[in-house]
């Protein structure tokens, strides 16, 4: 018998869909607990995004942090719109929480179930395992004048750490052997990402970091298969036979890149989550943004945000959680005759949200 647990989630609807999809997933929360009765939640809403800027001047209020920090075990996050142009003091509020709460990696579990999204590649069960607080994320820019024929010259700095890597890895190991638990015995395999035979330093040592963790002492035994590709070739074998994957760990942008292109995979946007994770917080985050063009139609799709909170949950440690609400979904999208508007059925948010929480 489980132990009892509480847990204080914030809610973060955020901007345009996100105001749709993310109470759809707290009521998905919701539901778990009256077959799972040793959970229960608890839910705050906090601003955040492009309307609370323009209200507070702030994309994320002080307030909004430090309740987080104070108060809550986890959080669930929408999406913010990003102004066509520029606006002076608006800054990617996600980012800011990266930073203040340390959510050093993000997590892209990618899954086609045999069901109805049309574009759907089948066989698909990856995870992309992004490092999300250095490489060229740093921002640390700068241009100046080449002289001559050159013209101007503009550089970035590519900043690589051994414990940036080693924690990544370590989180990739954990997941891939979590899987090869949830699954029954069938092998969990981490492939390391890189482009050390040109980047030798910086991804040279993400590659032999993340080569020693995942061959060392805490993984020993657990039966964890260690490989490892370069980006590019990378890229064309998860076009050609993305059924090879299990979990890929890799540094920032190529996971930033990776993760976009495995998303395509399955479908549509409206379908894939992802989790922030750190050592003592998680924001679960639908992979899509705030998708003004459909904003208030009540059609939104609302089970990339539902698997987030799946996400969530499976990060803090609540796994039959995790498992009912990603078994309930996979079972709405083989077997249910309710299909999405990206999907290309006719069903609105409140039609899908009721047939997946039906089978929760
Ligand atoms: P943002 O700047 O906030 O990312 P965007 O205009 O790039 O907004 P996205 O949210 O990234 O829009 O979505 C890209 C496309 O996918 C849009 O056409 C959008 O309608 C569609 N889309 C995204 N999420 C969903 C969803 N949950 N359900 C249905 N369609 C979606
Ligand atoms: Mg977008």
């Amino acid at each position: 018998m489980a132990s009892r647990r509480a847990l204080h989630i914030a809610l973060m609807p955020g901007d345009g869909i996100g105001q749709e999809v993310i109470p759809a997933a707290a009521s998905a929360l919701r539901t778990l607990t009256t077959s799972l009765p040793h959970l229960s939640f608890t839910f705050t809403t906090l601003p955040i995004g492009f309307q609370t800027f323009t209200e507070t001047g702030s994309a994320l209020p002080d307030k909004t942090v430090e309740t987080l920090q104070k108060e809550c075990q986890g959080a669930l996050f929408g999406a913010v719109s990003s102004p066509s142009h520029a606006v002076k003091g608006y800054n990617s509020p996600i980012v800011g929480l990266r930073k203040k709460l340390d959510l050093y990696a993000n997590i892209r579990p990618v899954k086609s179930v045999g069901g109805k999204a049309k574009l759907e590649i089948p066989g698909v069960d990856l995870v992309i395992v992004r490092e999300n607080t250095e490489d060229l994320y740093v921002k640390e820019e700068r241009s100046f004048d080449g002289g001559g024929e050159i013209g101007r010259v503009a550089e970035a700095i590519k900043r690589i750490s051994e414990r940036a890597s080693r924690r990544i890895a370590r989180m990739a190991g954990q997941i891939a052997v979590r899987r090869e638990e949830m699954r029954g015995n069938k092998k969990g395999m981490v492939t390391i990402t890189h482009k050390s035979n040109v980047l030798s330093q910086t991804d040279g040592l993400f590659r032999s970091v993340a080569r020693e963790v995942l061959t060392g002492a805490e993984f020993a035994g657990k039966g964890l298969v260690v490989e490892e590709q370069i980006v590019d070739s990378m890229v064309y074998k998860l076009f050609r036979q993305p059924q090879y994957y299990d979990v890929v760990v890799a540094p920032n942008l190529y996971g930033d890149i990776l993760s976009d292109g495995a998303a395509a995979l399955v479908g549509s946007l409206g379908l894939v989550p992802s989790a922030n994770v750190g050592d003592t917080f998680v924001v679960g985050e639908p992979c899509h943004g705030s998708a003004p063009d459909i904003e208030g139609k009540g059609i939104a799709n609302p089970i990339a945000a539902i698997r987030s909170a799946g996400c969530m949950l499976e990060f803090m440690g609540e796994i039959e959680g995790a498992r009912r609400i990603y078994d309930a979904v996979d079972e709405h999208l083989r077997e249910g005759t309710v299909t999405a508007v990206d999907l290309g059925g006719k069903a609105g948010t409140a039609e899908i949200v009721e047939d997946i929480l039906k089978r929760l």
